[in-house]
């Protein structure tokens, strides 16, 4: 079997590492050479950081891709969000939020001199892809590729079980600390 051409070189905000692995597994398998960008200062406390940190190291390790680390700034975030504390999950706060980190990601795609960037944010179910798309269609390089289709959850959750990858029990800011299951 022949390899797929190269497309480019994509830059994957990486959310977290369980969502990681399919959203890998397609783009390695459309023939996207790909760069892990693990940015993520909506998540508290500090340890919980370091503890997805450390399992998204580990999956760059075992894929054997680069993985560029974003500085660690919850102050900065929570003043992003500031009054919208309250929020529901998937409302006003969740679109900041997926804005303050993609605007990262996207002045890191055009730092690293890479093609475009995309964002693992679209495996999870707790997400709406179209909410998204919608906050990251106005940066440049951006492109919609929805890994929640073809099962793609499911896919993220059995790779996460081969990998004994550890799956947070909540979205990550302290506003979605209420324990809802495995995102
Ligand atoms: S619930 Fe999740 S997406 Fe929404 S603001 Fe908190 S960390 Fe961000």
């Amino acid at each position: 079997m022949s390899t797929p051409p190269l497309k480019g070189r994509i830059l994957l905000h990486v959310c977290c590492a369980p969502c990681s692995t399919v959203a890998v597994e397609r783009l390695l398998e459309e023939g996207w050479g790909v760069v892990l960008f693990f940015s993520n200062s909506n998540i508290h406390p500090g340890e919980e950081y370091c503890k997805r940190l450390a399992e998204a190291r580990s999956l760059a390790s075992t894929m054997e891709l680069e993985l560029v680390e974003d500085v660690y700034d919850h102050k900065a975030w929570l003043e992003c969000v500031r009054g919208l504390e309250n929020e529901p999950e998937r409302g006003r706060r969740c679109l900041k939020c997926f804005q303050y980190n993609l605007r990262r990601t996207a002045a890191t795609m055009e730092h690293l001199g890479l093609d475009c960037f995309t964002t693992t944010l679209t495996v999870s179910r707790h997400k709406s892809s179209g909410d998204i798309f919608a906050v990251a269609a106005a940066l440049p390089g951006f492109i919609a590729m929805d890994f929640k289709k073809r099962d793609g959850y499911a896919r993220s959750i059995a790779l996460s079980r081969t990998l004994e990858l550890y799956r947070q029990g909540y979205c990550g800011c302290e506003f979605s600390m209420v324990r809802r299951g495995t995102k």
